[in-house]
């Protein structure tokens, strides 16, 4: 059949998100008859009502498949919530993400069981892990570059309103994927968190080069230019010398990071660093979550688009592991280093229990090395000047900032100039910025809309239905 150039799909969407920000990201679309949910994230900071994606907004309306993008707390970390309140949704994403997305579920609950008592949240565990296991048996795994149908089938029949998706490597952590959404007539593509750059271990993103008619987009680093002569390569020197010249000093060095991801990248680059010897001998520790996430990375490095494929974590850098007793009575000695989670130093984690235990300490290093948000414990520290005073836990005093803090940019996110760049090459009719802080979201959309004038550049706002 003659396709009709006068009929075109309608496409809306909502953002489900609370407010402009990183926080529960998740995004209702509606593609002509089919009404789909991108991501089910939970906040990393808020807790009760507001740590959830506002899933109220689409409570009468019928979902017929939820997508993960990846297995971050901000992306998956409330689907069993959702797949409770729409229990007849496909729940599709790749197989790595389910698989890591298992474990942060099921960690999670005992996070929210522990915070039940400490901070009185009543509607806490928000699930139980018999749920975290039911919903596990019910996701869809998917593989990477394969256009299927969105009831599920691997060769879509071509009716008029079929709608396919494919999952395209995102190069952010392992199991990151970007989503597309082809309709007849219509291309939606998400691009979940993406990097642009080749990490430690992830490789860039591998994303489609096609025209894209509705690019919805993550904008993390908008406020951040990349600073002139950055390299991956030269910023890995440097903080080598600076764990030399911290080693010298008789330093330990916390390096506050995301369990899933940056643990292992980090662990990777020190393994490097032993090998190339460019430090004398050194323990590497992590805590038990990351170990969880680091034997995933192992287990599928072989079938994983990656650096370093033989490279095993566990084995080879051999991080010794902390639990929540034995980061409170670790000694804390020189020429260790503790990668520790979790990156934004949210209260009660190893980073914010051992931080604390440094930061008076003029002999001990802290090194940032990704994204946390300002209010964020992390936040406050790293913008702190020294001699300053910071609470990093409302339970307990503050404390005078005395340590040596350095900061080190190895972000797991794409520059703004390379998201830019990528928005240049598919030529959108519409760009709809999400996941980034206010300034971050502005100075993507000012930048995209001289850039790509015919494109109508959009920040859609919370709880909003928009009509593309
Ligand atoms: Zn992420
Ligand atoms: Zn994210």
């Amino acid at each position: 059949m003659p396709c009709n150039h006068n009929s075109s799909t309608v496409v809306k969407f909502i953002n489900l998100t609370r407010r402009t920000e990183i926080g529960a990201n998740s995004y209702y679309v509606e593609i002509g008859r089919h009404r789909l949910v991108l991501d089910c994230g939970m906040h990393p900071k808020n807790t009760g009502e507001d740590a959830l994606p506002n899933l109220k907004t689409i409570a009468d309306r019928e979902i017929e498949a939820i997508l993960i993008s990846h297995a971050h707390q901000d992306h998956i970390g409330t689907l069993p919530v959702a797949m409770r309140r729409f229990p007849g949704a496909r729940v599709l994403m790749l197989e790595a993400t389910a698989e890591v997305g298992n474990v942060l579920l099921h960690n999670s609950v005992n996070v929210m069981t522990r915070q039940r008592e400490e901070i009185g949240e009543m509607s806490y565990p928000l699930f139980t892990h018999r749920e975290v296991d039911r919903a596990w048996e019910r996701w869809r795994r998917c593989p990477l570059r394969q256009r299927i149908s969105i009831a599920g089938e691997r060769t879509p029949q071509r009716e008029r309103d079929a709608l396919t998706f494919e999952f395209f490597d995102a190069g952010h952590v392992l199991g990151s994927a970007g989503i597309l959404l082809r309709a007849e007539d219509k291309t939606v593509f998400y691009t979940g968190d993406v990097n642009f750059d080749d990490q430690t271990i992830m490789q860039s993103a591998l994303f489609p080069e096609e025209r894209i008619d509705i690019l919805i987009m993550e904008c993390t680093r908008g406020d951040h230019a990349k600073p002139p002569g950055w390299t991956r390569a030269g910023e890995e020197r440097r903080l080598a010398e600076a764990l030399g010249s911290a080693f010298e000093r008789g330093a330990c060095v916390l390096i506050p990071v995301f369990a899933l991801g940056k643990t292992q990248e980090l662990v990777a680059m020190l393994y490097k660093f032993r090998r190339q010897r460019l430090l004398p001998e050194f323990p590497i520790y992590i805590g038990g979550l990351s170990s969880k996430f680091t034997d995933i990375y192992d287990r599928r490095a072989h079938m994983t688009r990656r650096q370093l494929p033989r490279l095993q974590l566990m084995r080879e850098a051999a991080p010794f592991i902390l639990n929540d007793e034995t980061v409170r009575d670790a000694p804390v000695r020189a020429g260790r280093i503790y990668v520790l989670s979790s990156g934004m130093m949210i209260p009660k984690t190893l980073s914010n229990v051992f931080a604390r235990r440094l930061i008076e300490n003029p002999q001990h290093s802290i090194f940032f090395v990704g994204y946390a948000n300002p209010e964020s414990p992390a936040g406050l520290l790293r913008d702190a000047g020294r001699g300053s005073e910071v609470a990093l836990d409302p339970d307990k005093p503050a404390q005078r900032v005395l340590c040596n803090i350095e900061q080190f940019q190895f972000s797991a996110h794409g520059t703004r100039e390379a998201l830019v760049e990528y928005a240049k090459r598919v030529s959108p009719k519409k760009i709809l910025l999400v996941h980034g802080d206010p300034p971050a979201v502005e100075w993507m959309r000012t930048t995209l809309s001289a850039h790509l004038p015919a494109s109508d550049v959009i920040l859609p706002a919370p709880g909003m239905e928009l009509d593309l």
